[in-house]
Parts: structure tokens; sequence; C-alpha cells
């Protein structure tokens, strides 16, 4: 039984992550996780917030509150930005340690991760709301992965010497920038933490990360291992709470080196201008997308339909890289179309506990009255409503997965980020139209080209103004590639070699070389 519906759940979850589990059984999951961190992580303690305040997280399938978390605010910042700083000095446990022992913690802990999976899984989807089976084979081992990868790193991470003019011998050095702020947002939570922190750890900076409000509990059992596997007090701080008090006084504070951020656009200029008006700490952006995904006449049908269908709905349609404009040749395009309802229509929503749930609720109320929001203005701007538009279950976020047609470019629709399970096909002629409008918009995060002609797949990703290009795949993520957007999709990469830049100072030195003894 369970083998029947790991095959018809996993062709589906086309993550090459996902495909070593197909042969794989999973735990069973019993859906009611229990929660054993609802604190402020500082100095490697568990502390209430100076307040004393707590807020409620919610479980999306049903509305109810799962449990109360410490909400830090400036003051619990400021305590662990304190804390964050003397990790950070000379002398200290962190900076005297050996950069192949921080690789090691790194993989200690991405071992531990990996022991608690079946838990770690349970509690994402409790506190997120995606499936189960999407949890335990997609994220949980791409979080292991990313430490891995980073743990390699830290040894590894060399400087120049370089041959300046004149008796001197000159050499560089990459240092840790310091004490690293890191907000992230809800969508993915265990694996943007570990986004975050491999580079900034592997690297030998400290960290005051602010979790999202909406899913702060993985974050929270992650930071009990941190400091199971032996990390020193204060090189990881974690703060849940609000993004304009906890993730404010970060993106203001005079003693934080460096800010990463991941979220929305607004948010992201907030941040920018924050560390403008502070220190002007170093900032890094991952933010939205409105990503093309662009279907030629010439391509596998049957594959095409499948890989755009998973390219918006997977994660619920939560992906700051969602193929979210699906631009269509126009010879293909009914029946690209037609494929395309019928495929939507066979997802299966429902309770992301269920083994063969495709999609589980939205994350909030918030971000399902915004969704059900963007569907009326589509209706009203005169989008073809082709399949879905409406609430999936009488309790809970759930929303049915929503296609439109005759789509046009200046509708809302079409321009900004809906953030959930609702697809945009728009027709084109020919390869330059598709090109010049699928790069007139704000964003640059990503793109998909789905064609056999080799040398239109080459015109077409040389011409995207987008930091990753897939052809033929989508959303495809491995550790040791950069990840990042053009124009206001932010600024700098995560991942790969590239992400380590972003948590490095390089220093030059020059030291005069005697030419005789004397
Ligand atoms: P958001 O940008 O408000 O939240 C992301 C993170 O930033 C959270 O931790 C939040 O607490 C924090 N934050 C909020 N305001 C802040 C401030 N003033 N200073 C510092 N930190 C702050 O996103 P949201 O409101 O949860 O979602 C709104 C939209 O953002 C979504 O509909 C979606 O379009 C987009 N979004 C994008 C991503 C992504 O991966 N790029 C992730 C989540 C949301
Ligand atoms: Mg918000």
């Amino acid at each position: 039984m369970l083998r029947t519906v790991l095959t018809r759940t996993f062709p589906r979850i086309v993550s090459p992550v996902a495909r070593q589990f197909s042969a794989a059984a999973i735990p069973a999951p019993n859906g009611q996780p229990d929660v054993h961190f609802n604190k402020l992580f500082i100095n490697n303690e568990w502390q209430d917030a100076i307040s004393r305040k707590t807020f409620p997280t919610i479980n999306p399938s049903t509305g109810e509150v799962i449990c109360q978390v410490a909400e830090g605010e400036k003051a619990d910042v400021d305590k662990a930005v304190k804390a964050a700083k003397d990790a950070f000095k000379m002398g200290s446990p962190w900076r005297r340690m050996d950069a192949s022992h921080r690789g090691l913690l790194l993989s200690r802990l991405a071992d531990c991760i990996e022991r608690d999976a079946a838990y770690l899984a349970e509690l994402e989807t409790l506190d997120n709301g995606k499936p189960y089976a999407v949890s335990y084979c997609v994220d949980v081992p791409m979080v292991v992965k990313c430490l891995r990868y980073y743990a390699g790193w830290a040894d590894k991470w060399e400087g120049k010497t370089i041959p300046i003019d004149g008796d001197y011998f000159c050499y560089t050095r990459h240092e840790p920038i310091g004490v690293c702020g890191q907000i992230i947002p809800w969508n993915f939570p265990l694996l943007m933490q570990a986004w975050k922190l491999g580079p900034a750890l592997a690297t030998g900076n400290t960290v005051v990360m602010k979790v999202a409000e909406q899913t702060p509990l993985t974050a929270l059992y992650v930071a009990n291992l941190i400091k199971e596997v032996g990390f020193p007090a204060g090189v990881v701080n974690i703060i849940p709470g609000m993004g304009p008090t906890a993730g404010a006084a970060i993106a203001s504070h005079m003693d934080v080196d460096k800010v990463a951020f991941t979220g929305s656009t607004e948010v992201g200029h907030l941040i920018q201008q924050a560390a403008g008006a502070s220190n002007l700490k170093k900032v890094t952006l991952e933010l939205g997308g409105k990503s093309p995904n662009i279907i030629l006449s010439d391509a596998n049908m049957e594959e095409a339909v499948e890989q755009a269908h998973f390219a918006l709905f997977f994660n619920q349609g939560q992906c700051c890289c969602a193929g979210s404009r699906t631009y269509v040749q126009d010879s293909v395009y009914d029946e690209f179309m037609e494929r395309s309802v019928e495929r939507a229509k066979a997802r299966v929503v429902g309770n992301p506990f269920n083994l063969s749930t495709e999609q589980g609720p939205q994350v909030d109320e918030e971000q399902f009255q915004k969704i059900l929001g963007y569907i009326s203005t589509g209706k009203r701007e005169g989008a073809k409503l082709m399949c879905g538009g409406g609430v999936a279950a009488d309790r809970g976020y759930f929303i049915q997965p929503t296609i439109f047609g005759d789509v046009q470019d200046n509708m809302t629709i079409a321009r900004e980020e809906i953030f959930g399970p609702v697809m945009q096909i728009l027709k084109f002629k020919d390869l330059e139209e598709a090109l010049e409008r699928a790069n007139d918009s704000k964003y640059g995060l990503a793109a998909g080209v789905f064609t056999r002609d080799i040398e239109k797949a080459h015109y077409l990703t040389n011409g995207l103004r987008a930091g990753t290009v897939w052809v033929n795949c989508y959303d495809v993520f491995g550790a040791q590639a950069p990840f990042g957007g053009y124009k206001a999709s932010g600024n700098g990469r995560e991942l790969g070699e590239y992400g380590l830049n972003n948590y490095t100072e390089v220093k030059a030195v020059t030291i005069k070389v005697p030419q005789k003894n004397s």
C-alpha cells in the first residue's frame, strides 16, 4: 500500500533530492509532534523575552493555536547581538577554533538533523502546512546537503598570493565579517535557516537570526542541535518575533556588521534603508519574483505541462522563484491549456500529513485572504478563470489550484507576486516577443524555457535577465549552484562558492621583503 502511495506521489515531486526516496519507505507520521522549544535562544540558553510577551503560532490546516512562543523585541535583539559580539572577540573559543573543526561542527549538525529527520519534517508540516512527504523527502534532505556542502568549505576558502610590483609579498586573507543578522521567511523555514547558517558559520561569523513569526518551531529545535553538537555559546542566537520590532532592530543595529534578508521586496527596501541610515552594514537580499516560464511549440508537451504545473504549484505556490507567468507559444496554447487544467484539477489538496497529498494549506489567514483577493482582481480585470478560484476546505487555509487564461501583461495578476496556487497562462507568437515580454518586469529571480531546439534554448537563456534559468526543468536546486536575483529580486547570491563572498571580508596584506641579509 505504502509503495503504491509513494509511486503515485513521488514522480510528482520532481526534485532530484526527492528521487532518492522513491524506493524507500518514509516513516509514517502521527501528525502530532510535541513541541520542545518555544523560547529565545541566546548564548546557548533558553530565555523568556525581557517583556515576557509571547505570540501564538498557528496550525494552518485547522487555524488552531499550536503553542505560544516567546516574542523577542529590540531589547532581546540587543542582548543577542552582545552575545554574538562577545563570541566573535579575538581570542574567543570560536575565533581560535580551527577552520577544520568549524567544518566538523557543521557536519555534526547535519548528522543530527538527519537523525531527527522524521520529527523535524512533522514539526515543519504542523507549523507551515506543507505536505509531510515533501518536508521529509525534499526540505530536510536539502538542509542536510546544504550544511554538509558548507562544512566542506570551512577549511578550503583560500585567499591568494598576488604578484604586486616591488619587493613585497602580498596576499589576501578571507576573514569573517563579524556579527551577521539574518532575517528569514516562512515558506521554507528549515531550508532558509540552513542556507543562511551554512556559509555564515563555515566562514567563521556569528549570527543573530530572526525567524518568521508564522513558523518559528523547527528553527528553535535546530538551535538545540546547534548546542548539542558543541558550537560555543553566542555563535548562533535565534529570536522569534515580529518584523517591525525584532527584524527592524537587527536591520538598524549599530553592532550588526551584515544583514541577510529573504522575504518581500517591500521589506527588502526597508532593510536596505535601515542599513544605510545606521552603520552602512553590508546587505544581501533575496526577494520576490514574477518569473517567466516559456513553453515553445517544439517542447515535449507532456513534460512541459507537468513541469510548468510543478513550477507554479509546488509548495502551495509559495516560492519566490515560482514560474508564475507561463508564456505559451500560440500553436500549442490550446493543447497546453487543456492539459494544464486537467492536471490542476487532479492535484490532491488536503491534510498535509496524508502521504498522497500534493498541496496543503497556505501558511496563514493573511496570505489566504491576499491570494483570494488576487483571484477576484484577475476576474475583474478580464482574465478567464479556467479552473479553481475558490476555497478548498471548510476550515484551515486551503485554496483550490487555480488557472487563469487569456492573461494580458498589464493585468495585476501578471505583474505582482501572488505567492499562491494561481497560475497565469499567456500566449505569444515568436521568440523575440517572448523574450521582450519575459524581461518586462521589475523582478529577475528565475526563468524557465521548454524547447527541444538547442539554438532557441541558447538565445533565450542568454537573453533572459534572471539569476537562474532552467531549461526543460524547473526548481532544480543544488547547494553547489548559486541562487539570487537580478533587478528588484535582490542582491548577492546564496549557495555555492559564490555564497561565501557574502560572508567574507577580503584583507590584503603587504609585507616588505628585504633583498639581502643586512
Ligand atoms: P515579509 O517580507 O513581511 O516577511 C519576511 C521576514 O521579514 C519575516 O521574518 C518578517 O518577520 C520579517 N520582517 C517583516 N517586516 C520587517 C521589517 N520591517 N524589518 C525587518 N524584518 C521584517 O513577508 P510576508 O509579509 O510574510 O509575506 C508577504 C509577501 O512577501 C508574500 O506574499 C510574498 O509575495 C513575499 N515573500 C517572499 C518570500 C521569498 O522567499 N522571497 C518569502 C516570504 C514572503
Ligand atoms: Mg509581513
